[in-house]
């Protein structure tokens, strides 16, 4: 299977910076103190059994962004999670949050589409008997002004992929996060952490496969306890997304 990409034309480039000026719901709280989001997307098996085990045992917990038809299938970051693991990782208290059902790129797609795709993801998660999702990450970080606009509102933040840290003011319909992937991964999350703390800032990280031979969009396990280490360390908060949104949207 070959990895889909979304639209990097100029046009592409232009649309996205005009969509961030749409439909923003700023946050009305800034955080107490530094706090950071273990995330991790689609989400590969190994992200459910490595990356949960990292988090578990300091006795922390991540948030997972499932899109349904994925579940169980193979792809190029290895197998995805079936449902089985799925409501393994909830009721170990991670927080399973939404994606689109088929990894529809919101970025191309109509208002209505966008509705009835990620209306089909909750249903279901909902038949795994999982609680509603709070927290929605738009799959490659992108999405149209009338995707947005379709979604605004539904969860407590929906998640994109520019980089940046989030404090008050931040648009929680359009949040940013950083990658934990390819060679460079785990140095970039570490000057993301390092503002996050100087900021006084929510850092929201993902990454999606956790192996010791990842794919250029995982990390190792090695990586993930390292960054975790740090932040700990440095005395952020460890939150999952749900978490940290109620914290300064309060
Ligand atoms: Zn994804």
């Amino acid at each position: 299977m070959e990895a889909y990409q979304p639209d990097r034309s100029l046009k592409g480039k232009i649309r996205r910076r005009l969509v961030r000026l749409a439909e923003r719901r700023p946050a009305t709280a800034a955080p107490t103190r530094p706090m950071v989001s273990f995330s991790f997307d689609d989400a590969p098996a190994s992200a459910a059994a490595a990356g949960a085990a990292v988090l578990e045992s300091r006795g922390l917990r991540g948030t997972y962004y499932i899109a349904a038809a994925l579940a169980g299938t193979d792809g190029p970051m290895g197998r995805f999670a079936g449902p089985d693991e799925i409501v393994r990782l909830a009721l170990a208290g991670h927080e399973i949050g939404c994606h689109t059902y088929s990894h529809l790129d919101l970025g191309q797609a109509s208002g209505p589409e966008t509705a009835a795709d990620v209306g089909r993801n909750q249903a279901a998660l909902e038949a795994w008997k999982l609680p509603k999702a709070r927290s929605f990450a738009y799959p490659y970080g992108d999405v149209s002004a009338p995707a947005k606009r379709a979604l605004a509102g539904r969860f407590a933040t929906l998640r994109a992929l520019h980089h940046g840290v989030i404090g008050k003011g931040a648009d929680l319909n359009q949040t940013p996060a950083v990658g934990i992937e390819g060679p460079d991964g785990e140095a970039v999350a570490r000057r993301w952490l390092n503002r996050a703390k100087a900021e006084n800032a929510w850092l929201i990280l993902y990454t999606h496969d956790v192996a010791n031979d990842p794919s250029p969009w995982g990390c190792t396990p090695g990586a993930l306890e390292r960054l975790i280490d740090q932040a700990v360390a440095d005395g952020f908060e460890v939150v999952t997304v749900a978490e940290g949104a109620a914290k300064i949207a309060a």
